[in-house]
């Protein structure tokens, strides 16, 4: 049967209709069938060895547009769908988006199942299946709300198994049940997400928003990524969560070598573990008591076949994020982890009088972390940047003690995902001017340069810019009923909000361009400023951050005198599809964390891709962006990472000094609890922000706002030289194949996992 027949058969097989008597909703599930199909007949990836990637995160965003590509039938299907008068892309509009994971970490995660497989590793995720995953963000009267994010379907990409586990707890057993999504490498075979769940599971014990009984772990077990940890209930939770991530993890991972009838005893030979952040630490001290316990090694060989087996991926610097998990906790819900945990801490101890590496500190709290670094065999950070601020600082106790355990893998992206789904136009005329190469080997990208003085080239990336622009105008205006111009320069900052990646001085940005328009100083270009951003529900300064992004947002578009010029927009519950939508049509890439915060970011990649310039600090993997482009094609502003470095060890930042200097500071940041302001928004949220900035601005916003007023002035004004600016789209594009995910998987498995 070729695919129209297919797709006949089951229309008529699952409603009785025509291809063309279908809607779209029906055609989903048509479609995700004939998908499911063509996954079940693809291979299987194998091998000796194999990595497991578990991660409490995979943030994995919509699957059909990307398995369709992967498998190479979407433009078959297409042409089949048009012959009935049925849109691809209306119908990918129908699927839910899977809701588990938070940000970068989770999204890293998911671009690394699509390379690992697309290199033909084989290389499982194994994570939790939550049924409700991070909140949906909704504003109401300007500020956010968390509701509940309902993404599972009867009919989806989670294949139930037989598989179950049981996992005992300090104080309960409970009964896993294992789901499956199949993650099929582009133009290669099939690995699998493996995601977790509780078999006693009850939605209906959450009640308004996203409030449930935390202690009812029987039933809230899988219900939230992230549960609310401002109290002990909640912390508890959490650990309940990540104990039953490992157990289910080296349950599942001691099974397959079972199966293999590999000797355990050299288990790093045919298994490696990635441990994606401190959340699945655990996995450690678990696999130490399983083998102890369960097949008679004694303690030193335990810790020497695990030790040989587990690495770890720090993601950040931010002490409030390295996790710490009191010992008291740990005795209530894993006790059994706990006489292992103290021996590993013991062991350090006898070798080591440095407090700072010890696991287990004077207050009785244990360093996840610490567990990870002395018994993993590497430790690796995310971008160039990072790992050195590692090595040389936040780790510095630990690289003097271990160096070769210490490298860099810098963080990546799949191309098939932000480039060949979401600008499909793009990268078929990257195809007709470079040829099919790069879509293997990201690098050939390169060859574009060739064209950099091409003006046919230049002006047709600009009119791709020009249509993606158009396209999400019209998504906007539907989704958020606001009217935006395409003509307008779309300066875009989406990604998690947090203080340290200073939404706050893009806002007060805005604030300073409002009242100079106000003033009579009229931009010749208008500039349309894009925000998406969900904020933790328990981060009080992050809801205030939003709060006043929305107030601007309707002071600017309703001011006559000032929305010709500039208009604002906070878009609702930013996540990877709108991401999608949102990224080909950017022209300016807001990068702007604190100098040394921003671990890699991955966002940025992704706009480079899509042929958006930097406005960007010296952080994160922005420092190796502009290593690529060169200082002609990038706009880096700000002080570097060794001054903010020093700031923090001098503690002589003050931001009232930085306030009280600038005139232009003063006014943007006063505006703030202006009349104007709080007449639209809310008086206590205005002013503990205001408060925020002038007492304490614990990520520098003031210290880097005056350079970042100039910086983005200056890109505005060089927009205008069309020419400039189409050369730098390019340059960007030719230059982004460093950025590719297959790349870094490439290299992990070069130095850290050694698979084939
Ligand atoms: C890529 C991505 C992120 C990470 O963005 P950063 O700018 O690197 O923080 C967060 N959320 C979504 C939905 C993404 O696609």
């Amino acid at each position: 049967m070729n695919m129209e027949e297919q797709l006949t058969k089951l229309t008529q097989d699952m409603y009785g209709k025509t291809i063309e008597q279908t809607t779209d909703q029906e055609l989903y599930y048509a479609v995700l069938k004939l998908s499911k199909e063509l996954l079940d007949t693809t291979a299987p990836i194998s091998g000796d060895k194999k990595i497991y990637y578990i991660s409490a995160e995979f943030l994995i965003g919509k699957l059909l547009s990307n398995n369709l590509i992967n498998l190479g039938v979407y433009d078959k299907l297409e042409e089949v769908l048009k012959a009935h008068g049925k849109e691809l892309s209306k119908i990918e509009e129908v699927e839910p988006e899977p809701s588990l994971g938070n940000g970068g970490l989770g999204r890293l995660a998911a671009c690394f199942l699509d390379s690992i497989a697309t290199l033909g590793l084989p290389g499982d995720g194994i994570g939790l299946n939550y049924h409700f995953g991070l909140f949906k963000q909704v504003f109401k009267d300007k500020l956010q709300c968390a509701e509940k994010n309902d993404w599972i379907e009867e009919n989806s990409w989670l294949n139930k198994t037989d598989v179950t586990f049981d996992v005992a707890f300090g104080d309960r057993k409970v009964k896993s049940r294992l789901y499956d999504i199949d993650v099929v490498g582009y133009e290669k075979g099939v690995n699998k997400l493996h995601l977790f769940d509780i078999e006693s599971v009850d939605e209906s014990i959450v009640k308004e928003g996203i409030n449930f009984d935390k202690e009812d772990i029987e039933k809230n077990l899988t219900l939230f990524l992230y549960p609310d940890d401002s109290d002990e209930a909640g912390n508890l939770l959490r650990i309940y969560q990540q104990y039953f991530m490992v157990s289910n993890a080296a349950q599942l991972i001691l099974a397959e070598l079972k199966e293999k009838k590999y000797d355990l005893r050299r288990m790093y030979d045919y298994a490696v573990i990635q441990i994606n952040d401190t959340h699945p630490t655990m996995v450690i001290p678990e696999l130490i008591r399983i083998l102890m316990e369960e097949k008679a090694f004694t303690m030193d060989e335990a810790i020497d076949v695990v030790s040989k087996t587990c690495a770890y991926t720090n993601h950040t610097i931010l002490a409030e994020a390295l996790e710490k998990w009191p010992l008291k906790y740990l005795e209530k819900v894993v006790p059994q982890l706990v006489p292992i945990i103290k021996e590993l801490d013991k062991r350090v101890r006898a070798k080591y009088t440095d407090e700072k590496v010890q696991i287990i500190d004077k207050d009785e709290r244990v360093h996840m972390a610490h567990i990870d670094i002395h018994y993993g065999f590497s430790v690796n950070g995310v971008a160039a940047i990072h790992t050195e601020i590692l090595k040389d600082t936040e780790l510095n106790h630990f690289y003097k003690i271990y160096p070769e355990k210490f490298n860099n893998k810098t963080n990546g992206i799949t191309f098939r995902r932000w480039l060949l789904s979401c600008n499909r136009e793009l990268a078929s005329y990257l195809t007709e001017t470079i040829g099919e190469g790069f879509k293997h080997d990201a690098d050939r990208l390169e060859k574009l340069l060739d064209f950099a003085d091409d003006q046919a080239v230049l002006d047709k990336l600009a009119e791709i810019k020009m249509h993606k622009k158009e396209e999400l105008v019209s998504y906007v205006k539907e989704k958020e009923g606001v009217e935006l111009d395409p003509n307008a320069i779309f300066d875009i900052q989406v990604k998690r909000l947090h203080e340290y990646k200073r939404q706050q001085m893009n806002a007060l940005y805005i604030i300073h361009k409002y009242l100079e328009i106000k003033a009579g100083k009229k931009p010749s270009t208008p500039v349309t400023f894009i925000f998406g951003a969900k904020a933790a529900p328990a981060y009080v300064i992050a809801q205030d951050i939003i709060h006043l992004l929305l107030v601007m947002q309707e002071i600017v578009n309703n001011d006559p005198d000032v929305s010709p010029y500039m208009k604002v927009l906070m878009v609702e519950n930013y996540n990877v599809s709108y991401a999608e939508k949102l990224i080909p049509a950017c022209d300016i890439s807001e990068q702007i964390s604190l100098a040394s915060k921003e671990a890699s970011g991955t966002g940025n990649m992704k706009f480079m891709l899509n042929g958006a310039v930097t406005l960007g600090t010296a952080d994160g993997a922005n420092v190796e962006i502009h290593d690529l482009v060169g200082d002609d094609n990038i706009y880096v502003f700000g002080k570097d990472s060794d001054t903010v470095i020093a700031h923090y060890e001098k503690a002589d930042y003050v931001s009232k000094d930085y306030y009280e200097k600038s005139p232009v500071i003063k006014e943007a940041v006063d505006f703030i609890i202006s009349d104007l302001a709080v007449k639209h928004g809310h008086k206590e949220n205005l002013e503990r922000l205001y408060k925020e900035l002038l007492n304490k601005d614990w990520f520098m916003t003031l210290l880097d706002l005056e350079d970042y007023i100039e910086t983005k002035d200056r890109m505005l004004k060089d927009y205008e030289d069309r020419q400039k600016w189409k050369k730098m789209m390019l340059v960007n594009i030719a230059k982004a194949g460093f950025f590719s995910s297959d790349r870094t998987i490439a290299e992990y498995n070069r130095d850290i996992w050694k698979l084939k």
